[in-house]
C-alpha cells in the first residue's frame, strides 16, 4: 500500500525504534506512548484490520507477542500488560494497517479498565439468539 504508515515503517521508509522482528512481524515502539514501553506490533504484508489478516499467521502473532511482552515487561519492571487492537473507527482505529498495542501496567499507573454494568439473563440470551451460529 503506497499510502500506508506502517507499510512505509515495515519498508523501513519511516524510520522507527525496532523492539523485534519474526517472519511475518514487526514490533515497535508507539511514539505517542500511553505507558512507557508501549509496543505495537504490526504484520508486515498490508492488510487493514483484523477481519483483512491472513488467519494463518494467528499462531506466530501470539508467540511472537509472547515473546515480546516477555521482553518490554522485564526492562520496564511492569506489573502487567495490555494486549488489544482498536478495529475500525469506532473503536478509535486511526491507522488502517492491522496493529496490536502492547501496553505495559503498573499496580499504581491510574489507568482505568473499560466500565463495565450488570446483564440479565434475559438480555445475554437474546444477544446469544441474534448473534447465532458462528462461521467457523
Ligand atoms: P490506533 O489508534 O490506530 O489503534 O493507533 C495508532 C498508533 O500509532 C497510535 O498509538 C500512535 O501513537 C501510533 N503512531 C502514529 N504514527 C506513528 C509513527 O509515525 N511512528 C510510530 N512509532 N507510532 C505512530
Ligand atoms: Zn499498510
Amino acid at each position: 500500500m503506497d499510502d500506508c504508515l506502517f507499510c512505509k515503517i515495515v519498508a523501513k521508509e519511516i524510520p522507527s525504534s525496532v523492539v523485534a522482528t519474526s517472519e511475518h512481524f514487526l514490533a515497535f515502539l508507539d511514539i505517542n506512548p500511553v505507558q512507557k514501553g508501549h509496543t505495537l506490533i504490526v504484520p508486515r504484508e498490508h492488510s487493514t484490520d483484523l477481519l483483512d489478516m491472513r488467519p494463518d499467521i494467528g499462531e506466530e502473532f501470539v508467540r511472537f507477542s509472547q515473546a515480546v511482552a516477555t521482553a518490554v515487561v522485564r526492562a520496564v519492571h511492569a506489573d502487567g500488560f495490555n494486549l488489544g487492537l482498536n478495529n475500525g473507527r469506532a473503536a478509535g482505529q486511526v491507522i488502517f494497517h492491522t496493529h496490536f498495542h502492547l501496553i505495559p501496567r503498573f499496580s499504581d499507573d491510574g489507568l482505568r479498565t473499560w466500565p463495565s454494568q450488570a446483564a440479565s439473563p434475559e438480555e445475554l440470551g437474546k444477544l446469544l439468539e441474534s448473534i447465532g451460529p458462528v462461521d467457523f
